[in-house]
């Protein structure tokens, strides 16, 4: 460029003029490629028109190049009022020569709106509508919508920061509060102003719990962690966060459960700036979950619970069950067996031998029925109570059991009677070795409670087909055969034979007849004189029983003493006999001068008729027959059982005054211990003994220990049924003076009996 300070020739002036024109045109063309090129809208106009503009101002508002030259300003503005506050704001102020910038919401041609900053100069101050003005539009399109969104994040972080229901603590590295959100502030009762610059734990967190977490986190970092912030920033620092469950602890006092998440905070360079701790009110979910707790362990006690009721209702259930298990097998048992005994019922034996029958029938062999019947059983149990009677059944069930065979079957068809059963028999002669066996097996006397009692049975046997193929005939017939077996004299057994229903018939005939025997008169009485071998001479008489029946004919006391014993009836025709005696010897004592005494025999049930001592006196005193003259004949049977109540009787009687003698001596199982304690006065041998001298040697040897035995006790002692004179001889060598049998005389009916002694008396 030149300077127009110095002087200059035409040429010089045309040059420097044209180097002017050309350093013009370089600077137009200059301006005219910024103006071309610049990113930035530029506008000349004049009375707000478009004179010129570049091409980005084209662009801006949307124009085709050149067409925007013309245009009015008033289509840039979004409305009206911009237009015309940019005439009333903005040219005043251009006017005074200084620049404006303001940023308005522009229209394009298209109707599209733009933020863009527009700042304006006028050329001429005096005139700034005429006088041209130039206008520079940029787009801030970008940074407004940069700025709203920034704007929008802060406002929507602010909110988020405040009135997020979570408590939103920002620290320093080393735990002072920076930032604390409007939620935590509620929560904990402190201000922002409170708490910025504190450190956290000690003023918002358990010690306790900072305490713990301390231990807890050093053991498992390895290395010291102090109970203060680094409890919550180690694990941040180290992973990034740490999430867990906190207890916050209120300005009041009060705390409540947070689930913290601290977070490190980074700068750019991924520096550790701080940490901010983000917790969560978990009062409500503790709650919960403590509600869903205590629901379960409510839930788990009814369960429990539950479970014991049912437990228990099952245990109950099931003890129903087993009781009434038990109430059916016992039902069944009771149905079946014998509830004494234990033994099989007459129910079970039925089923038994309807079996064995039926079996014996297709194998072609024998059924053996062997009925039992105890003798005297009745006695016992009239004596010594039932309970001892049942004791003894028990026993003798039990000591016949021993004897079985595992196809045998004992059975009790009740009272004293019992049934066994052999299903497989081949030979019949076996059955009499079974009951023999049972004969044998009771003979050994049995210990109940402290009396030791001897039974015997009575045995009837019979066998399938022989005597009967269905199970009733079997039974019956048995029990025929054993009925027969106790008329012949008991402890035996008898097979059963078809001439033995007559038998059995007989002995209800009798039991019948005996019945009226007394009222009909058709009993009387026999006497036996008793002799004093020494003198020759009677010295008493034995009353025998005789029976003429008007239906049956004559009966010995054989046939039917038992059956009177059976029955009962032996009480009220003892009774007569006693009376009838009494009065017929005290006659003969009188009329003869001597003092014969009188021997009445007593029958077992008498012995233990519980009145019997008020029968006998009554009698005596009636009679006034001399007590000490009566000789009661009782047979060792009778003294057996019971020997307490036997010895008392005993005394009662000879306290009465009157004696004692055991009949048929030798014959029973009298224990010699006892007899030593009982009051008798005499014994009188039985005449199976006196049979037996010079026949059996044993017999013999018995009389003499009986004669010696009551010489040693002191007991006077008789033999009966002497029929021999060898047998006198015999008995009185051996000491035994008294004597009695066919030998003097046999049983005298009263009349003979009275010339008897009036010769006897008249012989010495
Ligand atoms: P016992 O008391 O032993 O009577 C003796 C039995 O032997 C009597 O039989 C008698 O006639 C019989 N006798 C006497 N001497 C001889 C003899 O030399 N040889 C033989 N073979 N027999 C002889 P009896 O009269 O038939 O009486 C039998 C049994 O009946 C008696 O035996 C007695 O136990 C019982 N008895 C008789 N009368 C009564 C009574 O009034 N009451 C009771 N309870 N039983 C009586
Ligand atoms: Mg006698
Ligand atoms: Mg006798």
């Amino acid at each position: 460029m030149s300077s127009p300070d110095v002087p200059r020739g035409a040429d010089e002036q045309s040059m420097a003029l044209q180097q002017t024109t050309l350093d013009l045109q370089a600077v137009m063309l200059e301006n005219q490629a910024i103006l071309d090129n610049v990113a930035t809208g530029i506008v000349f106009l004049k009375n707000r028109l478009v004179q010129r503009c570049n091409p980005h101002a084209e662009q801006l508002f949307g124009y085709a190049p050149g067409a925007m030259v013309g245009t009015s300003t008033q289509s840039w503005y979004s409305n009206p009022q911009d237009y015309d506050s940019v005439a009333s704001d903005f040219y005043p102020i251009l006017s005074t020569r200084q620049a404006r910038t303001t940023e308005l919401i522009f229209r394009r041609q298209n109707g599209e709106l733009f933020w863009a900053r527009m700042s304006g100069r006028i050329f001429d101050g005096a005139n700034p509508l005429q006088g041209g003005s130039i206008w520079v539009i940029e787009d801030s399109s970008e940074r407004h919508a940069a700025e709203a969104a920034l704007r929008s994040a802060t406002a929507l972080t602010g909110a988020v920061f405040n009135s997020a229901n979570v408590s939103i603590i920002a620290t320093s590295t080393v735990g002072t509060i920076n930032l604390i959100n409007a939620t935590a502030q509620r929560w904990l009762g402190y201000s922002s102003e409170e708490l910025i610059g504190k450190a956290t734990p000690a003023l918002i967190h358990d010690a306790g719990e900072v305490l713990a977490r301390s231990v807890e986190l050093s053991r498992e970092m390895g290395f010291p962690i102090m109970p203060g912030f680094d409890v919550f920033a180690t694990k941040a620092r180290l992973r990034g966060s740490d999430e867990r469950e906190w207890t916050y602890r209120r300005k009041n006092g009060t705390s409540f459960p947070v689930y913290l998440s601290v977070s490190a905070l980074r700068n750019e360079v991924g520096e550790i700036t701080g940490f901010i701790g983000i917790g969560v009110d978990i009062t409500d979910r503790r709650r919960a979950d403590e509600a869903i707790q205590h629901a379960n362990e409510v839930l788990e006690q009814r369960v429990l619970q539950r479970t014991a009721e049912l437990e228990a209702a099952n245990l109950q259930l099931k003890a129903e069950i087993d009781t009434r298990v038990q109430m059916e097998q016992e039902m069944r048992r009771m149905a079946h067996y014998d509830s004494l005994t234990g033994l099989p019922n007459r129910n079970l034996l039925n089923d038994r031998i309807e079996q064995a029958i039926e079996r014996a029938r297709r194998n072609n062999h024998k059924v053996g029925v062997l009925f039992i019947d105890l003798d005297h059983f009745k006695t016992i149990n009239d004596t010594l109570g039932h309970h001892i009677g049942d004791l003894l059944l028990t026993q003798v069930a039990s000591r016949m059991s021993f004897m079985l065979r595992a196809t045998d079957t004992l059975g009790r068809l009740g009272g004293d009677e019992f049934l066994f059963l052999a299903p497989e028999v081949d030979d019949p002669e076996k059955l009499a070795v079974i009951a023999s066996k049972f004969i044998e097996i009771l003979a050994q006397p049995i210990a109940v409670s402290s009396h030791l009692l001897h039974v015997t049975p009575s045995i009837g046997v019979c066998c399938y087909p022989d005597h009967g193929t269905d199970r009733d005939t079997l039974m019956r017939n048995a029990d025929t055969a054993m009925y027969f077996a106790k008329a012949s004299g008991r402890n035996n057994y008898k097979f059963y034979t078809e001439s033995l229903n007559v038998d059995v018939d007989n002995r209800f005939q009798i039991e019948n007849a005996l019945r009226y025997a007394l009222v009909q008169n058709e009993l009387s009485l026999h006497y036996q004189p008793l002799m004093d071998t020494r003198t020759n001479t009677v010295f008493g008489m034995e009353a025998l029983l005789r029976w003429h029946s008007k239906t049956l004919g004559v009966l010995s006391p054989a046939q039917f003493i038992p059956i009177a014993e059976e029955s009962s009836l032996i009480i009220p025709i003892g009774s007569w006999v006693l009376r009838q005696a009494c009065m017929q010897v005290k006659r003969w004592r009188e009329v003869h001068g001597q003092d014969y005494i009188l021997a009445v025999n007593l029958s077992p049930q008498q012995f233990h008729q519980p009145d019997l001592l008020k029968v006998i006196a009554t009698i005596l005193s009636e009679t006034g027959f001399p007590p000490s003259a009566l000789e009661l004949e009782i047979t060792e049977s009778s003294l057996m059982h019971n020997v307490k109540e036997v010895t008392a009787t005993l005394h009662q009687l000879v306290d009465l005054g009157v004696r004692l003698a055991i009949d048929d001596f030798g014959t029973g199982y009298s224990s010699l211990s006892y007899l030593r304690h009982f009051p008798v006065h005499k014994l009188k041998i039985d005449q199976s003994f006196v049979r037996d001298i010079g026949v059996d040697e044993r017999g013999m040897g018995i009389i003499s220990t009986i004669i010696s035995l009551s010489a040693t006790l002191g007991l006077q002692v008789i033999a009966e049924g002497v029929e021999t004179d060898a047998q006198k001889q015999e008995l009185m060598q051996q000491g035994c003076h008294f004597l009695q049998g066919y030998l003097f005389s046999r049983p005298l009916a009263a009349d003979e009996a009275d010339r008897f002694l009036a010769i006897r008396r008249a012989a010495n």
